[in-house]
């Protein structure tokens, strides 16, 4: 990527819900924000219009995809595991179809396994899924997403070293996500740097100017994340986290997950351009 990206995640909430992706487009154009991130949260469901509107827009704007929540490649029955694989090919599939940039899930569930034990299952399952879209020469990022509780496998080291493993795999990194699992810890300018050095060093520059970032406000607990909120409505230091993406000239997409989707979007995309 050339720059910093600022993207919705779903349809702005001004749109039009019976004119779809038309109307979030002319509402993206409006707040000068630059696309969104195609929320397949129940299912990777996507109408033929709605693709083909996706992918005209494509040229202009940036799209990537979140898959559905339902995904733990650790599950324990084989059933399930297959279908969160399927899951997340389906997902990169679609997105790929409609010129997407990147796509990202949460990959497992600790579900008391040991986490060695838990990092050799996913590192299996994902060469699975790299397996499919290598056939299908479908070069689209595959981004497992650092994650929001302990209970969930998605550390920063745990997704940067999943990202070693394959040359189509690098970290989506869900600030919030961060902060809130550590019980409100990674909120410092320092902190973020730390993170942003880590990835460059480990992954190289090329997982910097190809970066995907979550931000939101965000309320958490001893246990991680509660729920999303208004960034000004929370702790989350987003002023610092821009500024140290900023020093790292870091280039991709931040996809902006407040309840208060392109408010918070325009908010963020503004203090990162006054920098
Ligand atoms: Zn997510």
């Amino acid at each position: 990527m050339e720059e910093l990206k600022f993207l919705t995640a779903g349809m702005p909430l001004r749109t039009d819900k019976k004119k779809g992706y038309s109307d979030a487009f002319n509402v993206l154009q409006e707040m000068d924000l630059d696309g969104i991130e195609v929320e397949f949260v129940q299912g990777v469901r996507m109408s033929e219009n709605s693709r083909k509107l996706v992918k005209n827009a494509s040229d202009k704007l940036t799209f990537t995809a979140h898959g559905p929540y339902y995904i733990n490649l650790n599950a324990r029955e084989q059933e399930k595991i297959d279908a969160s694989i399927t899951r997340i090919v389906d997902t990169a599939t679609v997105a790929n179809e409609f010129g997407g940039y990147s796509i990202t899930y949460h990959a497992a569930f600790y579900l008391g396994n040991d986490k060695d034990i838990v990092f050799k299952r996913v590192v299996e399952q994902t060469s699975k899924i790299i397996e499919v879209l290598e056939k299908d020469n479908n070069k689209i990022w595959i981004r497992p997403e650092t994650t929001g509780k302990g209970t969930q496998w998605g550390t920063v080291e745990e997704i940067v070293n999943l990202s070693k493993e394959f040359k189509q795999v690098l970290p989506c990194v869900d600030f919030s996500h961060v902060h809130a699992r550590s019980g409100g810890g990674f909120n410092t300018y320092e902190d973020f740097c730390n993170i942003l050095d880590k990835i460059g060093t480990e992954l190289g520059d090329i997982a910097l100017s190809n970066f995907h970032a979550h931000l939101a406000g965000i309320a958490y607990s001893d246990k991680g994340e509660k729920n999303h909120l208004p960034l000004q409505d929370s702790d989350m230091n987003y002023q610092d986290l821009l500024r140290a993406m900023k020093k790292f000239d870091v280039k991709g997409v931040v996809v902006c997950e407040s309840p208060n989707i392109e408010d918070d979007c325009k908010l963020i995309k503004e203090y990162y351009k006054s920098l």
